[in-house]
This record gives C-alpha cells, structure tokens and sequence, in this order.
C-alpha cells in the first residue's frame, strides 16, 4: 500500500524531512504532501537579517525547490495553513477548502512560551 504523508509545515526541519523521504516518493512506495502557510519554500532563516540589510539575496536563502519537488511527485501547496487535523478520518482540513487524505503526518513544533 502506498503511504499518504502530510508534511504541516515548509521550515527548515520540513526540507531536510521531505528530502529524506524522496526515494520512497520516486520509487512509489509514499505519496507526500507538504503544506506551508508561507508564500515561500523553506529557506534558511538564520540568513534573514543578511538578507535584510543586502548582504544576500533571497535564493541563496532557499533550502527546497518546490519546483523541482512537484517534477519529483511530491504535491505542495505554499501559502495554505492546516486549519484541523480529523485524525479519525485521517483527514486535513486546509484553510482553501481542500482536505487531503492521508496516513500520517508530521506537524510542526508547538510555539515556545
Ligand atoms: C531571524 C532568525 C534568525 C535565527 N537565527 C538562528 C541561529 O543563528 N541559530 C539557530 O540555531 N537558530 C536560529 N533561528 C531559529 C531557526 O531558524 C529555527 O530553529 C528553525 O527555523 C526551526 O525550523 P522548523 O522547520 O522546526 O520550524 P519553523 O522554521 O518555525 O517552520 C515551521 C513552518 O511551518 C509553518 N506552519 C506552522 N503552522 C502551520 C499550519 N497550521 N499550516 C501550515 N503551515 C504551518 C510556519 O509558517 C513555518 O513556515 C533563527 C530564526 C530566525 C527567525
């Protein structure tokens, strides 16, 4: 059976997570989904204040390529936020409407307070 992942999340623990995972993608054996609430992929946030004052650019921030990760099969859906996990139906409810399927997923850390 294939797994249905969901990956909640596009930070840097996502990216290293999602490359691991991409033999299973290729060779069949998972369908991954990964779903960031940011405009943007995963990149390096150390670097933000680099970025900030020019010291530079945006794409050497980058830690994934999404495109290159939908030509690799992975379906990701940037600026869209989970809104609920129905871990009963073994579904997710996403703030466009939509509600991925799946067998397991991984969410991001609860903010620090
Ligand atoms: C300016 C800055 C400088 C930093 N400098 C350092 C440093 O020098 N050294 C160091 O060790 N660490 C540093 N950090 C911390 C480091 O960036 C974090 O430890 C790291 O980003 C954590 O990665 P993560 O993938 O676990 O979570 P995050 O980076 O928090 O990523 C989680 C992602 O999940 C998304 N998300 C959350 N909830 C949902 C939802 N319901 N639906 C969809 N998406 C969701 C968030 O929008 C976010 O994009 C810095 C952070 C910042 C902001």
């Amino acid at each position: 059976m294939t797994e249905r992942i969901v990956v909640v999340g596009f930070g840097p623990v996502a990216a290293r997570l999602v490359d691991e995972m991409l033999p299973a993608v290729r060779s069949g054996l998972a369908h991954l989904t990964v779903i960031g609430e940011e405009a943007e992929a995963a990149y390096n946030r150390v670097l933000v204040a680099d970025l900030g004052v020019g010291r530079t650019t945006a794409s050497a921030l980058a830690l994934s390529d999404a495109a290159a990760l939908i030509a690799d099969g992975v379906d990701v859906r940037l600026g869209v936020r989970v809104r609920r996990v129905d871990r009963a139906r073994q579904q997710l409810v996403l703030s466009d409407g939509t509600s991925p399927r799946t067998t397991g997923w991984f969410s991001p850390p609860a903010p620090a307070r």
